[in-house]
C-alpha cells in the first residue's frame, strides 16, 4: 500500500487516509433547455455542435468525476491546505 501522491509506504494502511473527491453535475436541462420550439431546436443543434468536437471522456467528466485514493498524514495536510485555498479560507484545517 503506498501513498498515491507521494508514493510513500503505508504498510498495513497505518498512517493512511482514504481520500475520495466526487463532483456531480446538477440539473438535466442541459440538452433540453426550456424556450420555444423554434429556439429550443437551435439551442439543441449548437450542443450536438459543440459536442462532436469534445472526446467522450471530456464529456463524461463534465457530468461526473471522481477521484480517490490513498494519502500518508503528510500529503492528508497538503490536500486540506490546497482545498482551503480553493475555498477562499485561510484559517486551515
Ligand atoms: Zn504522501
Amino acid at each position: 500500500m503506498k501513498c498515491r501522491r507521494c508514493g510513500a509506504e503505508l504498510p498495513g494502511g497505518r498512517g493512511a487516509y482514504r481520500w475520495r473527491c466526487e463532483v456531480v453535475a446538477l440539473g438535466d436541462d442541459a440538452l433540453s433547455p426550456a424556450g420555444d420550439f423554434n429556439e429550443l431546436e437551435e439551442r439543441q443543434q449548437r450542443i450536438f455542435e459543440e459536442l462532436a468536437s469534445v472526446s467522450p471522456e471530456q464529456i463524461e467528466a463534465d457530468v461526473y468525476q471522481l477521484w480517490e485514493g490513498l494519502f500518508c498524514r503528510r500529503c492528508r495536510f497538503e490536500l486540506g491546505r490546497v482545498l482551503e485555498q480553493f475555498l477562499g479560507r485561510e484559517d486551515g484545517i
